[in-house]
This record gives structure tokens, sequence and C-alpha cells, in this order.
């Protein structure tokens, strides 16, 4: 219903609801007062009526009056006057008197004369005899106590009422005594009652008050006035109004019934005027109707209309940044500018709003894990037995290949058929979650969808369920991967712990196939060890069974497997997916049915030593790493076999190394057994020459000449010469033989014995020798007393023109002490640095420094005796360091205390 329809029916009732009210208002007092006027009117016609009847009364009285205050009815009473009637109530008078009886009674109450009137007629007419036994003797018609008494009124006699007067009969002064009563009778007849209503000018009924014939509105009225004794006035109809008046007898008991009845003029006149006054405001509210929606149209409605279609527009085209425009300033324009504000505010949250969808949408699509949210649809008995599919994320798609379009709003039964019939009951799962409110997490395999899914389910409301979805299979793959390798890890590990120890080539290579298989890592292992020439040298299986034998047979031949091939041609192992298709003839395939396979080289340094070979579980595909980790197996295999091998090339050299030094020690010590014997054999005939020598030069001194002299001389220098190097010769070949087993020697002490030997030589050249705090080690003293001497003598010998000064020090580098004795003597070119250690070699003549160039070899041999070495840096004119090197050794350092001994000088 339109505000416009809604308006015009409100005024329109209001209108019609104000005119009802005003007409019922006007209707109810216009119509009480012209009914109250209408009744006083009624009541007056009563009136009107009561007074013409007591009117007639009275007149009736007054005539009874007058004739009862007469003499001459004295006279008649009293019997006197016999032409009374004659006189005076002739046909005639009777007639003008106009009353229909009239009835004499004497002092006692009996009728002394009475008779009828008939008016009509004009004649005399016997006395009614119902009237006769109303005039009861001592009742008020017949008895008057007093000459002033009076009885006056109506009587209801059966047949019909009459008006009635009594006077006392007196004299004509109206003085006493009472000679009995006057009664006059006039009937209440019709015509009296036509004159009745001829005179008071209304519609007039008098019925007796007991008068059975009365109608049942005569009824009505009649038991009320006995209940009320006061007038009725009632309504006819729209016609006429009556009133009832109870009208007594002259004992006061009811005895007539007047009805008056007036036409309703008044009444009729004031419903007229009603109703005109009704049809005026009826047309007064139309019109005014008529111009208040005119103008409510004008200044409300269309403006109203046309900010309705406005809005209406916009909320069509929901574009919130159009604006409703109303000029003006009444309320539509400002609720115009409300609108527009409420729209500016709209359009504002409608943006944050987009921006929180957006925002939820890209959380939503961007999310890591699939997302998908359901309704679960439940059976008669409230189980769960499908669900339908509300939202799901880009990720979800991808997961599962559903696009959003095709399964949102559809039931799960629809769109994946195949899930009801899944070996595991997601239904039944998802319809806990959806009606208990429980959670759910699993990891499991859909057949459906050939992936394996970790999904979680929640129940956001009572009936949805929302599940978040990840694809791992990879993962389970890779567990299944890693699983696999951590076997073959573990086999290859006891395969590497087997081939360090085992020296058997056959054990080494039967251990490394039962390592491969018992840890499950592979299904079948098998080796084939070839030599130089390809044939097969040995071989050993774990697992193969029956068909290896003939492939031994095979490889025997010369005949090698199309995969071993290619392995013994390629670096890296050579994978066979599915042997029994790629290689039918193999006498291996039944064993390897759908099992891969993976055969690499036994390689190490160039040399193949022959084949390995393993079956990889069923369902199992190598990898680059499974690959790489099995090459590297290969590697290992093929080091031990290489390892074997070379120990047992090893053990050949050792064997003719150890002949070898037997060899060498024995010509070293005949070589030595030589030089001791030729050095002590020479000592003596060396004697012999020199002591000729001096025999001959002190007994031919005098004889020889000058030269001979000097000759003798030189033979004599030559042949001591010679005896130095003999007996250096000699001290050297003995530093090998007689061994004195190394005891804890101290350095310093060694050191002061040296010194105490080169006393002299020290205090000749007046050297200064000194040394920092040396070790203990393990040596012998006496060949360590030899190499200081030689060292420091070394130092002193060779010296330039300063005093010499010789530095000893040790430092200790790792397992070893490094003993450094430093001069400021002459110095060495480098050059000769090696030379110097070789036995007779000296780089000065015998005339600038004495020596038998012997001094550095013995050092050389007593350093490396005691497992050191030694060398010298050294400079020409800027003196020289020899070092050389003794191992630490625990027992020495507690042998000689700390390890250090003694203290510089
Ligand atoms: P000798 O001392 O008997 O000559 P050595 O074997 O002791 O024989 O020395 C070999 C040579 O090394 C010496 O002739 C000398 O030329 C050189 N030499 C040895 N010690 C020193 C030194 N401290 N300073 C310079 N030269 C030296």
């Amino acid at each position: 219903m339109t505000l416009r329809a809604k308006i015009l029916a409100v005024y329109s009732g209001m209108i019609v609801c104000l005119i009802a009210v005003f007409y019922s208002a006007t209707r109810f007092i216009l119509l009480a007062s012209f009914t109250g006027i209408e009744e006083d009117r009624v009541m007056r016609n009563m009136e009107r009526v009561g007074s013409a009847l007591a009117g007639e009364v009275e007149q009736l009285d007054f005539i009874t009056r007058d004739w009862a205050w007469w003499d001459e009815t004295c006279a008649y009473v009293a019997g006197r006057d016999e032409g009374f009637f004659r006189r005076n109530l002739n046909d005639v008078t009777l007639g003008a008197l106009k009353i229909d009886a009239i009835v004499f009674v004497d002092p006692a109450g009996r009728v002394v004369y009475g008779t009828g009137f008939d008016g009509g007629a004009g004649a005399k007419t016997p006395l009614p005899g119902e009237l006769a036994r109303a005039l009861v003797p001592g009742g008020p018609l017949t008895t008057h106590r007093d000459p002033r008494d009076r009885t006056a009124g109506i009587v209801a006699l059966p047949s019909a009422p009459i008006l009635i007067a009594s006077r006392p009969i007196l004299t004509g002064e109206g003085r006493g005594p009472i000679r009995g009563s006057l009664v006059m009778v006039r009937s209440l007849d019709s015509r009296m009652i036509r004159s009745l209503a001829a005179m008071t000018h209304v519609s007039l009924v008098i019925e007796p008050f007991r008068s059975t014939g009365l109608g049942g509105e005569f009824l009505r009225a009649r038991s009320e006035l006995l209940r009320s004794r006061a007038d009725i006035v009632r309504p006819l109809g729209r016609e006429a109004v009556t009133g009832y008046r109870l009208v007594p007898d002259i004992a006061g008991t009811p005895a007539l019934l007047i009805r008056v009845m007036s036409p309703r003029d008044i009444y009729m006149r004031g419903l007229r005027t009603l109703h005109y006054l009704a049809a005026s405001m009826l047309a007064i509210g139309l019109a005014f109707s008529a111009v208040f929606v005119v103008v409510l149209d004008r200044v409300i409605l269309s403006p109203l209309g046309r900010l309705t279609a406005r809005v209406d527009a916009i909320a069509t085209s929901s574009d919130l940044s159009s604006r409703v425009k109303m000029g003006g300033r009444d309320e539509l324009s400002r609720l115009a500018g409300s609108i527009n504000g409420m729209l500016v505010a709209l359009e504002r949250a409608q943006e944050v709003l987009r921006r929180s969808e957006q925002d939820y949408r890209a959380l939503f699509d961007n999310m890591l894990t699939g997302f998908a949210y359901h309704r679960i649809v439940s059976g008669a008995d409230g189980k769960a037995v499908d669900f339908v599919f509300v939202e799901v994320n880009s990720v979800f798609e991808k997961l599962t290949h559903l696009a959003r379009d095709s399964v949102v709003g559809k039931k799960a039964s629809e769109v994946m058929p195949g899930l009801l019939r899944d070996d595991f009951d997601w239904i039944g799962m998802y319809g806990r979650v959806a009606l208990t409110g429980a959670t759910a997490r699993v990891e499991r395999y859909s057949s459906y969808h050939g992936k394996w899914y970790s999904l979680s389910a929640y129940s956001p409301r009572s009936g949805y369920f929302a599940i978040l979805l990840d694809d791992i299979t990879g993962r389970k793959h890779a567990e299944e991967r890693m699983e696999h390798l951590t076997r073959v890890l573990r086999a290859i590990r006891g395969v590497d712990q087997l081939i360090t120890r085992e020296k058997d080539r056959g054990r080494l290579i039967a251990g490394a196939c039962d390592g491969l298989v018992k840890h499950r890592g592979y299904s079948h292992a098998w080796i084939a060890l070839l030599d130089d020439a390809g044939g097969l040298a040995g071989s050993a299986e774990s697992g193969v069974g029956g068909g290896f034998a003939g492939l031994v047979e095979r490889m025997k031949r010369g005949d090698i497997p199309d995969c071993g091939k290619r392995a013994l041609e390629e670096t890296v192992p050579v994978t066979v997916a599915d042997p029994p298709s790629s290689c039918p003839s193999c006498p291996l395939a039944t064993a390897y049915k759908r099992k891969g396979a993976m055969t690499v080289r036994l390689g190490y340094g160039g040399r193949v030593y022959g084949l390995l070979s393993v079956a990889l579980p069923p369902g199992m595909t190598a990898d680059d790493e499974e690959s790489a980790l099995f090459g590297e197996l290969a590697r290992d295999v093929a080091f031990a076999l290489h390892g074997l091998e070379i120990e047992e090339g090893r053990s050949r050299v050792e064997a003719s190394l150890r002949r070898m030094a037997l060899d060498l020690k024995r010509s070293n010590m005949e070589l030595e057994q030589f030089a001791y014997v030729a050095s002590h054999d020479l000592q003596e005939p060396l004697r012999m020459v020199t002591s000729y020598l001096q025999l001959l030069e002190r007994r031919y001194r005098d004889r020889l000449d000058p030269d001979a002299a000097d000759f003798i001389r030189f033979a004599v220098d030559g042949a001591d010469h010679m005896k130095r190097l003999i007996s250096g010769l000699l001290e050297y070949s003995r530093l090998g033989t007689g061994d004195r087993p190394f005891a804890p020697t101290d350095c310093e002490a060694a050191l002061d014995r040296a010194l105490a030997n080169l006393t002299v030589a020290i205090s000749e050249s007046g050297a200064s020798v000194t040394h920092d705090p040396l070790p203990a080690v393990m040596a012998d003293a006496e060949k360590l007393v030899q190499l200081f001497q030689n060292l420091v003598g070394n130092g002193i010998k060779f010296r330039r023109e300063a005093p010499p000064k010789v530095h000893l020090s040790a430092a200790r580098s790792g397992e070893e002490w490094i003993f450094s004795v430093s001069d400021n003597g002459i110095g060495i070119e480098p050059k000769f640095a090696e030379r110097i250690f070789v036995i007779f070699q000296r780089l000065h003549g015998r005339d600038d420094y004495p020596g038998t160039g012997i001094g550095l070899a013995l050092c050389r041999k007593i350093v490396e005796q005691h497992g050191g070495r030694i060398w010298v840096e050294s400079r020409p004119r800027e003196g020289s360091v020899f070092r050389f090197t003794l191992p630490c050794d625990r027992a020495a350092a507690a042998g000689g205390g700390t390890g250090w001994a003694g203290s510089g000088r």
C-alpha cells in the first residue's frame, strides 16, 4: 500500500469518523432536544386533555351545585313540590344541560328520583342499573356531611366511564340543613371524546382502565403506569408520538387510560435538519479532502515520490556514489540530506567492507593450505549421509582438481560419487565433526584422489564443518624413500665395516652381498669379479636364488649381461626399471619381476674390479641420491678390493725390501769391517813410516841438505795427517758398532764435558761459550758429548778476527727438540750447506784451518742414530747456526727432572 493510499485512507477515515462522531453527537443532542420538545408537547397535550376533562367535571359540578343549591330542589326532595319536574326538568332542559342522567337522593341516601336522558333522542330513559348500583347509600355520592361537600369526578361503570358530580342539596343561599344530594351524570362517550379532542386539538383515545379489549401498546402502557403512576411518553414509529396518562375515579383508583397521539413533525424536522447538516459536513469534508489531497500531493507526496524514485534508482544501480537532490528547506530536503549523509557513510562502510572482503578473500585464496567449508546433509535418522560444498579456496581447487564453480552448492555425492565408496568413511567423520562440534585430524590415503592428505576438520557452527587440507603425498613418498635410504645406509655402513676388516676377497664380496640384503635395503644383490681379460674371477650373491648359477655360467664364458656391459662403460650406476621386459633373456628375469635393478662397476683408481648389482624393493625406484649412494658403495667395495690388491703388492715389496735391507746391512757391516780393519791395519805401517822418517831425520840430520830435511818433514806431516785421517775414519766406522742403549741424558752435563775437553781451545782463542737451559733427552751420553764438542769446536775454530762467541739453545717443536749452536765466525756459503756434512769434505785448506773433514760427518751420523736431522743456516762473514733435532722423550724428561737441565752460564 502506497503512502499516498495510506494517507488518503487515514485522512478519509478521520473525516468519516469526524463526521460520524459529529453526526452522532449532533443527532444525540439535537434529537434528544427535539424529543424533549416532543415529549413536552405531548405532556402539554395530555395536560390540556386532562384540563379539558377536569373542566368538563367542573362544569358538571357547577351545574350540579347550581341545581342543588335551589330552594325548589329542596322542596322537591322534601316532597313538597310535585311539579318540579314538569317545570324544571323537562327534556329540553335536560338536553340543554347535556347530562345523561340526574338523580335526587334523600338525606338517608336513598334515591328519590333518578332518570336517564338520551341526548340524541332528546328523551328520558330509565336510570341505568349500573349507575343506581354505584349510588351506594352512605357513599360519597349520596351522603354529604358538610354543606360545602362536593364529590365530582369520574366513575368507571362497567359499560362505560362517566363524569359524575354530587352536591348536598341546600337552600338557594347555600345554607342547610342538607336535604339530600343531587347527582348529575354525563357519559364519557365517543362524542365527548371527540369534543375533547376537538377542544384540545389532539388525537385522543380514552379507554376504561380495566377494559379487557386493550391493544398491546395500551397493555404495556397500563402496566407501566401502574408501576410508575407518572405519565408516559412513547414514540410510535417515526410518524407519531403517544402519551399515556392514568386518570383516577372519585375514589382515587385508576379509572381511565388516556392516550394522546401527536405527529412527530418536530422530530422529523430535526431529523431532516440533521441530515442536511451531515450532508453539508460531508460535502465540506470532501471539499477539504480534495484540497488536502492536492496540497499533500504537491507539498509532500510528489517530492516524496521523487525522493523514493531516486533512492530506488540508487538502490537498483547499487551506486552509492550517487546523491539525492532535493531543493527547499523542509523536512524532505533535510531527509534528502540525511539520505545523502547515509549514502556517504554507506559508501565508506562499503569501501571498508570491500577492503575487508578483499583482505578476507586474499587471505582465503592465498592460504597455503586447501580450505573448504561445507554443510552436512543428514538422513531421516539424523546421521550424516552427504555434504554440500559452501565455499572452497584456490589451493583446495588445485589439490583436488575440483573447480570452485563446479562444486559450490553441490552435494559431495554429485561431485565426487566415488568418495562415498572410499576405504575411509569420510562422511561419517565429517558428520561427527559437524554435528557434535568435535575436531578431527587425519593423515589418510584417498584412493579416490590417489593422494595422501593431511586433513584437519572443525565445526564453526552446528551442521557445518570446515576442512584444512594438505597434499602430503610427496612427504609420504619422501618418508618411504627416507626409510628405504636409511636401510640402504645401514646396509652400506655394514658393508663398510666389513670391508675394513675383511682381508679375504671371497668373504669380502659374499659379506657385502649379505649386508646389502640383510637390512632390507635391497631384495637381491650379486657381485661378479672380473680379471684384466674380462673373465670371471669370482662371484657372490644374496637373495638371488637359482637363477644366479645360470648368470655365472654365462659370465664364465665371457658373456656379460647387457646391464653389466653398460655399467662397465659408465662411471655411474645403470638403472633398469623393469629388468624382465628390458632384458628377457637374463637368467634373473624371473627373480627381478616387478623390481627395479641397479648395476654399477666396481672401479677404483682407473682399475675395474667387477660388477655389483642389486634389486630394489618392490614399488621403489632409484633416484639420483640413491644412485649416488650406491655408486659410493661400489667405490668403497672397489677401494677394499684395491686395498687387498695393494696389500698383496706391499707384502711382496716388503719382503724384497727386507731382503735388500739384510743385504745392505751385511754389505755395511762388511764395509765397516773393511774400514776398521783397513784403518787399524794401516796404522801400523804408517807408524813405521813415521818412525823411520823420524829416525832418518834424527840420524842423518847433519848429512841431509835443507831440502831433504824439508821433504822429510813434509813426509812426516803427510804421515801425521794420514794418521789423523785414519783415526778419524776409525772413529767414524766405530760409531756404528758396539752401540750402547740410549739413556736419559742431561744435555747440559754433556755440554759441560764437551767444554772441559775444549778448555785449551777456549782459553787460547778467548772464546765465550754460553747456553740457554738445555733439556734432557734419551741418548748415548758419550756421543752427545762428541756432538757438542765438534759443533762448539768448529764455532771456535772457524772464527774471524774478533774473539769467538758460541751460544747454545734448545726449543721444543712438537715431539722434538731443536738445538741451535750459533757462532760469530766466518760463515758458510749456502751452496755448501749440504756438502760440509759429507766425510772428508772441507771448504778450506789445512794451512788456513786445520782439520780432517770428518767432524760434521760424525755429527750427522750421531744425530741420525738418535732419530734426528742436522742442517746449517749461514752466510759468509755472518756467522753460522748449526741446528739439529732430537726426539722428545717422556722417560728422558722424567729422568732429567723437568726436561730442562741446568741453567745458562
Ligand atoms: P774439519 O773441521 O776437520 O775441517 P769438519 O767436518 O768439522 O772438518 O768441517 C767441514 C768443513 O765445514 C770445514 O772444513 C769448514 O770449512 C766448514 N765448517 C765447519 N764448521 C764451521 C763453522 N763453524 N764455521 C765455518 N765453517 C765451518
